[in-house]
């Protein structure tokens, strides 16, 4: 039967074809959330297919509630949604992987936070996000294996940039497109999208210095895997300075600071 003709119905009155299903199910993380109303819940999900959406689980605060304490932030979760009018509706969920090692201490769960912040400022609603869904969930895999939070932390930032075409520039200067040399002086430009080396002059204020050994390591973050990367044995001062370069790259890149940020550097500070 032709899907366009209306369909005549055992009334006797015709009906329009039958819509599109009502309802969807996903794999989804939740990003973020903040309370609406007595009882509610906003939740920002990041899905494969459908990217990044807002979806309402009603009632969700009331201790009788049946969606109750699945919708927790960075978990996996399997979600069936219903189209809604401002946000579609949670109606089902549960639990694929709830990565309790990560949530369960301080400092995996501040960069837990960190991640989904960036991923959240990376997307668009409603443009599909598998590789970055994959990313992060990969990530969140990592430091529920017990991998050093900040090394997690880089290893998904320098994917992050690859992600939004902006990877920075590590092997050549930025200006004059010269190999670089260990025998060179480097600077960290994020505005430029990289490495600049001494041949280049011009105001100081936005360049930083970066040592031969924090270019290494950034040069390792963009040719090693994570389980290479997990076993690198780096001194602490060249783990800062790449730590600060590739947050400044980032913050650059989105335009904005991460307000995720303060805390996870309290918590460090409280270690
Ligand atoms: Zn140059």
């Amino acid at each position: 039967m032709d899907g366009d003709a209306p369909v005549r119905s055992g009334h006797g009155c015709y009906r329009d074809r039958v819509p599109r299903p009502r309802t969807f199910t996903t794999d989804a993380i939740v990003l973020s959330r903040f309370d609406l109303g007595e009882a509610d819940r906003v939740l920002t999900l990041i899905t494969p297919h459908d990217g990044k959406l807002k979806a309402i689980a009603k009632g969700v605060r009331r201790p009788t509630s049946r969606l109750g304490g699945s919708v927790e932030p960075f978990a996996e979760l399997r979600v069936q949604l219903a189209h809604g009018r401002t946000f579609d509706v949670v109606t089902q969920v549960s639990v694929g992987h709830a990565w309790l090692r990560m949530r369960d201490s301080l400092e995996p769960a501040a960069t837990a936070w960190y991640l989904a912040e960036l991923a959240d400022r990376s997307l668009e609603e409603r443009h599909p996000a598998e590789p970055l869904y994959l990313l992060l969930r990969r990530a969140y895999e990592l430091l529920d294996a017990g991998m050093a939070p900040g090394r997690v932390a880089r290893w998904y930032e320098m994917r992050l940039t690859d992600e939004l075409g902006v990877r920075p520039e590590v092997d050549r200067c930025v200006e004059c497109d010269r190999m670089l040399e260990s025998t060179d002086t480097f600077r960290w430009v994020p505005p430029l999208g990289g490495v600049l080396c001494q041949r280049e002059a011009g105001p100081p204020s936005d360049r930083t210095g970066l040592s031969l050994d924090a270019l290494k390591l950034l040069k390792a973050y963009q040719r090693m895997d994570a389980e290479g990367l997990a076993l690198l044995r780096v001194p602490p001062a060249v783990e800062r300075e790449v730590e600060s370069a590739m947050r400044d790259f980032v913050r650059i890149a989105l335009e904005r600071d991460a307000r995720s940020l303060p805390f996870l550097d309290e918590v460090r500070a409280g270690h």
